[in-house]
């Protein structure tokens, strides 16, 4: 293993803010709330529209940065006329952007939804712009993931890239936290960069080969232990909605609280969860303080609806902590 005890800040308990680099998608996401869903051919009026800046990376440097760290984003927007709005949201919430590419020939990542509010929705994905984030793009970011007490990775950008910049972790001895979402690409190779893994239980059953239906709250953490064993990595997370998470390190495994809270939206639960996760970790915190931590922010963003309009900040974390 690159480091060999769960801490990830270069000084343990030290109080700067942790440097984090987060890699990864920029999407945005056009919703569409309809009466119910169109037939082939069918016009649904009455729709209500919502537009919502998101994809998993910016998310998660959006959630680390409010949480209290020092993020570097490095991802890709495209050549639509929402890429300089989405630019400025990044830079006002005091992300270092040098590392975002403005791409002329492509439009930036497009999500299109359309839901019905009874739970049945179409969903379609536009990569877009997420696919220029290539490998050369990591190799122009190795001053950046060698700096970064530690780096964030997710699966929405080419698997190859993801594979240099885990190559490069490991050259530095940068610590990864690898959130494996979506978990539809399972091709990724082991690396002894990836320090910790958080998942929700569908990806980790997904990445277990396991039934999905198999996997409930009781069953979680033995499989959150054998993936830590399988994978090497110093922890691994798997959350669970409303049940909050379960955990695993070398001392065993144990059970993170989720609050009870009054949830509206959980879109972005899990990238709040794994931004505010890498900064308590950063900060020298605790598995356990750190899991609490994440699961206070999440529980905030699910009380909101949007994606990155959802992310709290350290301020209102730390209060509701208390
Ligand atoms: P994902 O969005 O990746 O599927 P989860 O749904 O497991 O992730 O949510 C991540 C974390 O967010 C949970 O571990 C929990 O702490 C918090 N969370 C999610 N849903 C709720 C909820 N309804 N009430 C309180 N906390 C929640």
């Amino acid at each position: 293993m690159v480091h060999d005890d769960v801490v990830i800040s270069h000084e343990p308990g030290h109080q700067m803010k942790p440097s984090i680099t987060v890699i990864g998608s920029a999407n945005v996401d056009y919703i569409m709330q309809v009466p119910h869903l169109p037939a082939k051919g069918e016009t649904v009026m009455d729709a209500s529209f919502f537009q919502a800046f998101g994809g998993k990376g910016a998310n998660q440097a959006v959630a680390a940065a409010r949480a209290g760290g020092e993020i570097t984003f490095v991802g890709a927007l495209g050549n639509d006329a929402t890429a300089k709005v989405y630019l400025e949201g990044l830079k006002a919430d005091g992300l270092n952007t040098d590392h975002v590419s403005m791409e002329r020939d492509t439009a930036g990542g497009s999500a299109l939804i359309m839901f019905d509010g009874q739970g049945d929705n179409y969903l379609s994905v536009a990569p877009g712009a997420n696919a220029c984030v290539t490998p050369e793009r990591a190799d122009a970011a190795e001053e950046v993931i060698a700096a970064a007490d530690c780096v964030v990775l997710q699966m929405e950008i080419p698997l190859e890239t993801n594979e240099r910049i885990l190559e490069l972790a490991a050259k530095h001895e940068t610590p990864v936290i690898l959130n494996y979402a979506p978990a539809n690409n399972l091709g990724l190779k082991p690396s002894e960069a990836i320090h910790g893994l958080v998942v929700n239980e569908l990806e980790a059953a997904a990445l277990a080969g396991e039934d999905a239906d198999r996997v409930d709250s009781d069953s979680a953490g033995a499989l959150a232990d054998r993936l830590r064993k399988n994978g090497g990595h110093q922890f691994v997370v798997i959350t669970l909605g409303k049940d909050g998470s379960v955990f695993a390190d070398a001392a065993g495994v144990q059970r993170g609280k989720a609050f009870v809270v009054d949830a509206v939206d959980t879109t972005a639960a899990g990238d709040t969860f794994c931004g505010a996760l890498a900064v308590a970790l950063g900060e020298g915190r605790s598995l356990a303080d750190a899991v609490r931590f994440a699961a206070g922010a999440s529980a905030l963003s699910v009380m909101q609806v949007g994606a990155q309009s959802s992310i709290p900040r350290r301020e209102a974390i730390e209060s509701f902590l208390k």
